[in-house]
């Protein structure tokens, strides 16, 4: 067993999610009202380890939209069906020191990363190129499906349709990038962001959502049902950008503190990678000044603070 006294460290984690939950420092994210609606007040942790050992506290039933936590896994797929080669001929590996909706590519004008927005839609355009649309989209959520061993994964439509509609910057990112040249022959932008936007909406629990970082902490097999959804390869460069680039701007300092790959998304979701060992899907709808969720940050630091998870623990 991966964790020998699980009694004992489910009661830790336990103490770590009712010390976070005193916690009330942070703004629900408003810039569409689907996400302005949900209480600041909810707040759960799940974890799976790579054996399939299963916790949960709090809230962790609720659904919530994935936003940019599907960047990772886009990336992942996209490295998993092409290759790390061709991906980064349209995408980079270098945080970007500016905001994850920021209009600017790198020095070969191309995104800096996957992890921010125009790493995000340039990655939506390579996957499943010259298919349409729609078995596009059904062709990553079944990859979804998969990566949650079957639990709990919806689209939202009216988050959806909210993104799409406030969405000016993505836009703006998007003519940016064909104007430089940032997308594959024949790709159709508007289809490109609608897929981006889908992806964003897409729901998980924290249950759910812990079988899909368990999944990365495995090196791309589900510990539920043993099914090899991508590369260890693919893992670990996944792992990589999310160590380098997954909490916005506060990416380089969560890398020093906690040492450990994780991707948040602006509705109040961390997924957190114990590589080969377990994941973790905390979810708290409020945000700090960089966006990423007060709570789900505390509970990162917590745990490294009390076992030996970060990166460079073992030496
Ligand atoms: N859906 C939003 C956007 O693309 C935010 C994604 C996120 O950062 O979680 O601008």
């Amino acid at each position: 067993l991966i964790i020998p006294d699980f009694h004992k460290f489910t009661s830790t984690i336990d103490q770590m999610y009712w010390n976070a939950r005193d916690n009330i420092h942070g703004k629900v994210a408003t810039y569409i009202p689907q996400l302005a609606r949900y209480s600041p007040n909810l707040w759960g942790i799940a974890m799976c380890t790579v054996d399939g050992q299963r916790y949960s506290v709090g809230d962790v039933n609720y659904p919530f939209c994935l936003q940019s936590v599907s960047k990772p896994l886009t990336y992942a797929m996209a490295l998993n069906d092409l290759s790390p080669e061709i991906v980064h001929e349209f995408v980079g590996q270098e945080p970007s020191g500016v905001t994850f909706n920021s209009l600017s590519l790198d020095y070969r004008n191309k995104p800096h990363n996957p992890m921010i927005n125009a790493g995000a839609i340039a990655i939506c355009s390579l996957l499943k190129q010259g298919v349409n649309l729609a078995d596009r989209f059904d062709y990553v959520t079944s990859i979804y499906k998969r990566l949650t061993g079957g639990e709990y994964l919806a689209f939202n439509n009216s988050v959806f349709l909210s993104e799409k509609e406030t969405a000016d910057r993505n836009f703006a990112i998007g003519y940016y990038m064909r104007e430089k040249k940032c997308f594959p022959e024949g790709t159709n932008l508007m289809e490109v962001l609608d897929f981006y936007f889908q992806l964003c909406s897409l729901e998980v629990t924290c249950e759910s959502g812990s079988v899909i970082a368990a999944a990365l902490a495995n090196g791309g097999v589900c510990p539920i049902t043993g099914d090899k959804i991508f590369s260890a390869s693919s893992v670990r460069d996944t792992l990589s950008l999310m160590l380098s680039c997954g909490l916005y701007d506060y990416s380089g300092e969560f890398a020093f503190k906690v040492g450990l790959p994780a991707k948040s998304g602006v509705s109040g979701v961390i997924l957190i990678v114990v590589p080969n060992k377990m994941g973790f899907c905390v979810w708290s709808p409020a945000l700090d000044v960089w966006g990423n969720s007060v709570r789900g940050v505390q509970f990162a630091k917590d745990l490294v603070a009390k076992f030996n998870f970060h990166h460079y623990d073992n030496l």
